[in-house]
């Protein structure tokens, strides 16, 4: 019996709205919830990370504002995600709380993690949940997000939730237990794929856009999330959620579809760094920084001799030695006014200027790219 689960230490699991919601009474699945709780749980005791993004909301809050289970408008979905959203934080609240585990809740629209700043702000928070033992439970903020910047389904944004965290694996537990060949509901002959390599046209095009009543993602949007995790280094596995253990169920050789990684993760962050983000600023390090730079240290308010342009923490900047060359480019820690401040400063007089709890770091290492030497070290 092979272990699906056993090369990753931290997961993201998407948990569909027909797996946690039962479609005849429109409650909580609670004996499955139990089970899941449980694999969730052993896990845990065995020092992987877990986030858990949890639909639900909309189809809890239906039943508990009595709506009908169909063709919902827009702003009867949005109080019925507000109503059922309390009611989906309780049932996982009591169900990890069972086992002794806290669980926090972060609700998130398009712009956290597509912006720079709430993204860091947002990785931070669950990090430090994660360090903290506690199990984030995560949905998308429906209430509140317009048409225009929503996700609309939990499987993009947990593909989403799982590069901003860096998870080696995104679990998408919903009512189908893989990637066919063609959608088995429709065709006979449709026959399962074990394992994905690489997401070519051929693959997109066995994704029909079927979609079951509860949930809001078909094998398409599946496919999108896939395409999202694998390119930053994240494998994705598609598994049946609705019966009982479907965790354990992974463990013990279950069926499921595999989507491998293109690359590492470090890597894709590389590539996301250099590709994606304009620069909003420079910042001028003496020779001993850049050097610490080259060996792949994280930029200190010491070695910076001079800060350029106008940039807030999370904005990508260029970091230059002293003859002005690129040496790195990254992520920057604290505002440009914060910079000023603290540059030229040891440690101790930056947290005393700055406050305690202040992040001593510039630009940390880890989202920080070194262009000239030794690119290595940043991978
Ligand atoms: N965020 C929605 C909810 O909690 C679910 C979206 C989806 O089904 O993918 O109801």
């Amino acid at each position: 019996m092979s272990n699906a689960l056993a090369p990753y230490r931290r997961l993201t699991v998407k948990i569909g709205s027909a797996t946690i919601v039962d479609g005849a009474t429109g409650r909580v699945r609670t004996e499955w919830l139990a089970a899941l709780a449980e694999d969730l749980a052993a896990l845990h005791k065995q020092g992987v990370s877990v986030v858990v993004v949890s639909s639900g909301a909309i189809a809890l809050g239906r039943g508990l504002l009595g709506l009908s289970a169909v063709n919902l408008t827009l702003e009867q979905q949005q109080a019925a995600a507000s109503a059922g959203q309390i009611a989906l934080s309780q049932a996982w609240a009591a169900s990890l709380g069972r086992h002794g585990i806290v669980t926090g809740q972060i609700l998130i629209t398009p712009n956290i993690t597509e912006e720079r700043r709430y993204f860091l702000n947002a990785r931070t928070t669950i990090t430090t949940l994660l360090g903290l033992g506690a199990i984030p439970i995560i949905n998308e903020n429906d209430s509140v997000a317009t048409q225009e910047i929503r996700y609309g389904d939990n499987d993009r944004l947990s593909a989403r939730v799982a590069t901003m965290i860096e998870a080696d694996c995104l679990i998408l537990l919903s009512d189908i237990d893989g990637l066919y060949t063609a959608p088995p509901a429709r065709d006979p002959e449709a026959r399962h794929i074990p394992f994905v390599p690489a997401i070519t046209g051929e693959i997109e095009d066995m994704a029909g856009g079927a979609a079951s009543h509860l949930s809001r993602g078909g094998m398409t949007t599946k496919i999108e999330a896939g395409k999202i995790a694998t390119q930053a280094g994240t494998a994705m596995i598609i598994a049946k959620g609705t019966p009982l253990h479907p965790l354990k169920a992974l463990t013990e050789g279950g069926l499921h579809t595999l989507f491998a990684a293109a690359g590492s993760r470090a890597q894709a962050r590389k590539r996301w760094i250099m590709g994606t983000l304009d620069l909003a600023g420079q910042i001028y390090v003496d020779a001993g920084a850049a050097k610490a730079l080259l060996d792949g240290r994280s930029l200190l308010p010491i070695g910076v001799t001079r800060v350029k342009g106008e940039f807030v923490r999370g904005d990508a900047v260029a970091i230059l030695d002293p003859d002005g060359r690129e040496i790195a480019r990254g992520l920057v820690g604290l505002d440009r006014e914060e910079a000023d401040l603290v540059k030229g400063k040891n440690s101790k007089r930056t947290a005393e200027l700055l406050g305690l709890g202040a992040r001593s770091e510039l630009v940390h290492r880890d989202n920080m790219v070194v262009l000239m030497g030794l690119e290595a070290k940043t991978a």
